[in-house]
């Protein structure tokens, strides 16, 4: 066995359907009893009314959360939680609500509850990107990760379909690059693959019937998983490609997950032999990288970087791109098979080992 190191995790998590009806207490848990509640502009009714049991201690709302927690947002949102004088926030949402919750924690150090609607996994990390003037930066930090976390359900019942499909994968593609991440150990590599077998099973489940619960609660329970590892190993070739394509052409970033993942997976295969033999456990399929193809195919996700708007001149910038920082993989970073993987990617072609 490779030597490892592993850190365990702080936070605190309560799970289940109605589970935010135990808000309160969470708050005695966590010894706060004035919240600044935040969210998008879309959930901010939803916000409201799920917090409505526990509404004298609120003691105000912030519902201006929006996508990779803009800076301008954030000193809003301070000045907004200093003058009501607030010890906690509470922030109902995605990832981009549990970003700014983070961002106002790290800077005014009061205590984070974060209770999140999709399966984006951010809750589960010390991990904080923001963006200023269009550059977007990410820290680490143990005092980023939210104190609390509720799981409820029921929350995650009015997620679109085919959101729920893209941003399931995203999780998935969290705990896949886990098992086989620089610094991973047994107990992320188990996690890993319950996550990934959780969520493959729920996910085609929830676009045929949004609203049955039973598959809610697997792939919510498989978000967790897969955000736990997301905060607790590093990633690689997956999530830097799909930074640099997302940066370079400016494509949505849960479908650009969803259609880079099965080629990544296919790209790494060979490398990996222990990861691969549990991928093919965690799916129940012989092939992990066209399980992969197949399952964002069965979610509705879109099958080629060329139908989110990536031009076909893109391939050769973002091969060339791709390769220019350096940065750990199982596999060497070799420019003609990125570019492979690319074309592929771009054209809706299925995954191609290259021992095939
Ligand atoms: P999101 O938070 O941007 O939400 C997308 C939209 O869906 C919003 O309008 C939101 O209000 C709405 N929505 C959310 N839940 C809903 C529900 N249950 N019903 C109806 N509408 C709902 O999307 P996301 O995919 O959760 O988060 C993406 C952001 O999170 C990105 O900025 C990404 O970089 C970040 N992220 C960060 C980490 C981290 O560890 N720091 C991890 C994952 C994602």
């Amino acid at each position: 066995m490779t030597p490892f190191t592993y850190e365990g995790f702080a936070g605190h998590v309560t799970f289940g359907r109605g589970a935010v009806a135990r808000l309160g207490e969470v708050m005695e848990r966590q010894g706060v009893h004035r919240a600044l509640l935040l969210s998008t502009p879309h959930q901010a009714d939803q916000a409201r009314e799920t917090t409505h049991g526990i509404r004298d201690g609120i003691v105000g709302i912030f519902a201006e959360a929006a996508m990779h927690t803009p800076v301008h947002i954030t000193a809003r949102g301070e000045v907004v939680l200093r003058e009501c004088g607030a010890d906690c926030v509470i922030a109902l949402g995605g990832g981009s609500t549990i970003g700014l919750g983070k961002a106002l924690a790290v800077r005014t150090g009061v205590r984070h509850i974060a209770i999140p609607t999709t399966y984006a996994g951010s809750e589960m990390t010390p991990i904080l990107g923001e963006t200023q003037n269009g550059r977007k930066t990410t820290r680490r930090s143990l005092a980023i990760q939210p104190n609390a976390v509720i799981y409820d359900v029921d929350l995650t019942l009015g997620l679109p379909a085919v959101i729920s499909g893209t941003s399931g994968i995203n999780a998935i593609a969290h705990a896949v690059e886990g098992l086989y991440a620089r610094d991973t150990n047994p107990v992320m590599q188990l996690i890993a693959q319950e996550g990934i077998r959780a969520l493959a099973v729920a996910l085609p489940r929830i676009v045929a019937d949004g609203a049955d619960v039973g598959p809610r609660e697997q792939a919510l329970y498989g978000a967790w998983l897969c955000g736990m590892v997301l905060g607790a190993v590093g990633m690689a070739l997956h999530h830097k490609l799909c930074h640099t394509l997302g940066g370079d052409f400016d494509l949505p970033h849960a479908d650009t997950h969803a259609i880079v993942l099965p080629h990544a997976v296919a790209y790494n295969a060979a490398a990996i032999p222990e990861a691969m033999a549990m991928l093919r456990k965690a799916l129940g399929r012989n092939d992990p990288a066209r399980a992969l193809y197949d399952l964002a195919n069965d979610v509705g996700a879109p099958r080629s970087l060329s139908s989110i708007g990536m031009p076909k001149e893109g391939i050769a910038i973002a091969a060339g791109h791709a390769v220019e920082n350096a940065y750990w993989n199982p596999r060497a970073i070799e420019h003609d098979a990125i570019h492979d993987l690319i074309a592929r990617a771009w054209a809706g072609d299925a995954p191609k080992e290259d021992h095939e």
